[in-house]
């Protein structure tokens, strides 16, 4: 069984999944978030958000983490049940971002779609101009999908992902690797 650790973790058991290791990060954030990864548990929550609040919040997630965990072992990544105004949020989070980094990077959108989907959390039509954009990227902090904003908008100036592309990147974001980090 693996354990939980790293910088800033809290651990602690959930009721009716105690077997599971559960790490949590708190952040600068209003809604908790949950996902499960390498057979753990991680939440990440609003700074003040106490141990009971959040073991009580996985609990009522309990059959979800468990099909997630079964998908995990057979697969990889599980998608969580679209929840009302899920897709909303996003495209309001995203929309933000996009009129942030628009100038800032001197490129245009034509645009943006949202979906599930199972490999990438972005994708740029150059050619259109058109974002797509993973719905899972909802249950990832603020700066996570900022970084995939710029990722796909920076597409915009450079096709691959090469150095010059990188190099875009690093210049909006320099902290691009650490938030990129978090979404493997
Ligand atoms: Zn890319």
């Amino acid at each position: 069984m693996r354990t939980a650790e790293g910088k800033g973790a809290e651990t602690f058991q959930i009721p009716g999944l105690e077997e599971i290791p559960v790490r949590v990060v708190k952040k600068r954030q209003k809604n908790c978030y949950l996902r499960v990864r390498n057979g753990e548990i991680l939440i990440t929550a609003p700074l003040r958000a106490s141990k009971e609040y959040l073991a009580s919040f996985a609990a009522k997630h309990e059959k979800w983490i468990r099909k997630q965990l079964d998908a995990e072992e057979k697969n990889g990544r599980a998608f969580l049940p679209e929840a009302p105004g899920e897709r909303e949020a996003l495209r309001s989070i995203l929309g933000e971002y996009i009129r942030i980094w628009e100038p800032v990077l001197m490129v245009r959108s034509m645009g943006f779609r949202i979906r599930n989907m199972k490999s990438r959390w972005g994708s740029c039509n150059v050619r259109t101009g058109v974002q797509t954009f993973n719905l899972q990227l909802i249950h990832y902090d603020k700066e996570c999908i900022e970084y995939v904003v710029v990722h796909e908008l920076a597409h915009l100036r450079a096709r691959g992902h090469d150095p010059v592309f990188w190099g875009i990147v690093e210049k909006a974001l320099p902290d691009y690797k650490e938030r990129k980090k978090r979404l493997q």
